[in-house]
């Protein structure tokens, strides 16, 4: 028997912490705050803390990653598993999350030295991704990208003869980030283990290459051809499975599968949402307006400004210092960058260092230089850090298009409770006279997603995560009316559940 408890993140969405308890083994998948008020922490139960054999850390957001120094401050001394480039965003995150905190006159539920404390381990240095390898004694691990943020990935466990994949937050649709699909690598990684089972000759590091055929070597009763179509090819993320490798494989049913369902019944696709940004951007730059885009400073803010710079070439674009740094860090990861074009074309490491060299946009250096941007430009597009709107930065940007109802603020994305994003996104007669919209970019999964997941990595148990109970229950029930599999279980559940798998 293995239990999950959800000690955040289900139901909700900030927290994200997940507790695996088989009989010998303990996990822990994310430990993220919610940030509303003093910040809400998940429900950590303190004397379980210690007994942990390992946690794993999906990205670097907060949500999911900034109550790992609580850990410590309850005992734990393991390690946190986790890929390189998340370690690299997590510090600022914490100072992030630190300063805010302060700012607003809370007290952080740890200290500093908790946070120098954790014990970072690198995914990447034990297996690429799509390769299983044994992370603890017991525990075998494989993870792919998930595409929602600069190292972000999901993960797939085995622990005490249980199967079970967690997402993360992800999304196959950005127009940046690589996705590695989880059905397809899934799928792969299980054909390779069946061989090494049979072959001792199929040694590590020929799996490691993603080439398990080697000459001479016999695969009992396989065709060799077949999977040399699948291994011709050493991206897995290209690789689509012949149907009868496909129905060899399908034995891989999960025991449990924790799905990011953060858009819940919300169906478009990233096309439709595209269409619906620039719907509501043309009409603005139409009736010579300005147009607010308040982005975070790593994520969907790249996106959007490279998609924006190439379909309105003529406009007049303003981007903050925040997201050109966010910029100059994509370009030291190209190993999480979209191999193929999407709405976006050319190579994208390309596409950025044209974008950082170019002339096309302005980089405001100080307040002189701001007013005089907005004195200089009417139609234009302002693409400014803080998608929550807290910073004095965005509000004084905010003062300055609010009085003018030619001017749009976009948000695109999240808005916590009790953030100034979220208010005006509510009530933006309160705060002045400009439009305001919301048009959610895709860097989660919706409906249709979900859907498909629940059908590509089938499983017996499937919680739905990361957006509130209600639309998880309204998720739940629609995915319910056509579930593909009847004996599948969809879950929706609140912090503090639990399940047994
Ligand atoms: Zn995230
Ligand atoms: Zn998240």
């Amino acid at each position: 028997m293995m239990k999950l408890n959800v000690w955040g993140g289900a139901g909700e969405h900030g927290r994200s912490a997940y507790l695996l308890s088989g009989d010998r083994t303990h996990i822990l998948m994310d430990c993220g705050v919610k940030k509303e008020g003093a910040g809400e922490y998940p429900l950590i139960e303190p004397e379980l803390v210690s007994t942990l054999d390992a946690v794993l850390l999906s990205h670097a957001h907060e949500d999911h990653s900034v109550a790992i120094p609580l850990l410590y401050k309850m005992g734990y001394q393991g390690e946190v598993w986790t890929t390189r480039e998340t370690r690299e965003q997590l510090d600022t995150y914490f100072r992030a999350w630190r300063s805010n905190m302060e700012r607003a006159g809370y007290d952080l539920p740890y200290e500093e030295t908790d946070e120098k404390s954790i014990r970072y381990r690198y995914l990447e240095d034990e297996a690429k991704s799509g390769i299983w390898f044994e992370m603890v004694p017991g525990l075998h691990v494989l993870w792919g990208r998930s595409g929602h943020l600069a190292g972000s990935v999901w993960f797939a466990l085995e622990m005490e003869g249980k199967r079970i994949f967690y997402s993360g937050d992800y999304t196959s649709e950005s127009m940046l980030l690589q996705e590695d699909c989880a059905a397809e690598a899934l799928k792969l990684a299980s054909l390779f283990r069946g061989r090494e089972r049979r072959s001792s000759r199929i040694n590590n590091s020929q799996l490691s290459q993603g080439m398990a055929v080697s000459d001479g070597i016999q695969l009992a009763g396989e065709s060799l051809t077949e999977l040399a179509m699948a291994t011709g090819n050493s991206r897995i993320s290209e690789i689509s499975l012949t149907s009868s490798l496909t129905k060899r494989c399908m034995d891989q049913v999960m025991d449990l599968a924790i799905v990011d369902a953060a858009y819940g019944t919300d169906r478009d696709t990233q096309a439709e949402k595209l269409e619906q940004l620039d719907h509501a951007i043309r009409q603005t730059i139409a009736r010579g307006g300005k147009v607010l885009l308040p982005m975070p400073s790593v994520g969907r803010g790249q996106e959007i400004i490279l998609w924006a710079q190439e379909r309105y070439p003529g406009v007049p674009m303003i981007v903050e210092q925040g997201l050109v740094d966010g910029m100059k860090q994509l370009l030291r990861v190209p190993y999480w960058l979209r191999e193929k074009e999407t709405y976006l074309k050319g190579p994208l490491t390309y596409t950025i260092g044209q974008f950082l060299d170019g002339q096309s946009w302005h980089l405001p250096k100080n307040w002189e230089d701001r007013e005089r941007l907005l004195n200089q430009h009417a139609a234009s597009l302002w693409f400014i850090p803080d998608g929550m709107m807290q910073s004095s930065l965005a509000r004084w940007y905010y003062s300055q298009l609010a009085e003018s109802c030619e001017n749009l603020i976009l948000l695109t994305g999240h808005a916590a409770v009790g953030t100034f994003a979220q208010k005006l996104a509510q009530n933006p007669a309160e705060y002045g006279v400009c439009e305001v919209q919301k048009v959610r970019y895709k860097v989660h999964q919706g409906w249709l997603d979900v859907e498909r997941m629940l059908q590509r990595v089938p499983a017996r148990h499937t919680v739905l995560v990361h957006a509130d109970k209600a639309e998880t229950d309204r998720l739940r029930e629609n995915l319910l009316r056509n579930s593909p599999s009847p004996e599948a279980e969809v879950y929706s559940l609140s912090p503090g559940d639990e399940l047994y798998v």
